[in-house]
């Protein structure tokens, strides 16, 4: 895949990252590796996770809100968002 940074060069190093209980991995290039590091949260998401202006069906709340207080919404949130909010429920089960 191509570096979701600059666009420009393969993506072949991984990012790891915490926010709160919230582990976030992504692929990105050597040159962009210190870049993805200094991301804040919502910088990151907004790289790796292309759709967080997504909203549920449901109760309206956007991945955004979500990733910023990690509170969902209501418990369709979960469905909307398996995909992206998996590494976040996965944290959530295994404590
Ligand atoms: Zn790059
Ligand atoms: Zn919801």
């Amino acid at each position: 895949m191509i570096c979701p940074v600059c666009h420009k060069r393969e993506a072949t190093e991984e990012v790891v990252r915490y926010f709160g209980a919230f582990k976030s991995q992504g692929l990105v290039c050597h040159e962009c590796l210190s870049a993805a590091y200094s991301l804040d949260a919502n910088g990151f998401y907004n790289v790796f996770y292309a759709n967080l202006q997504k909203t549920c069906r449901r109760c309206g709340r956007s991945l955004n809100d979500i990733l910023n207080t990690m509170i969902v919404g209501c418990p369709y949130c979960y469905t909307e968002f398996s995909e992206e909010l998996k590494p976040l429920i996965d944290s959530l089960q295994s404590e």
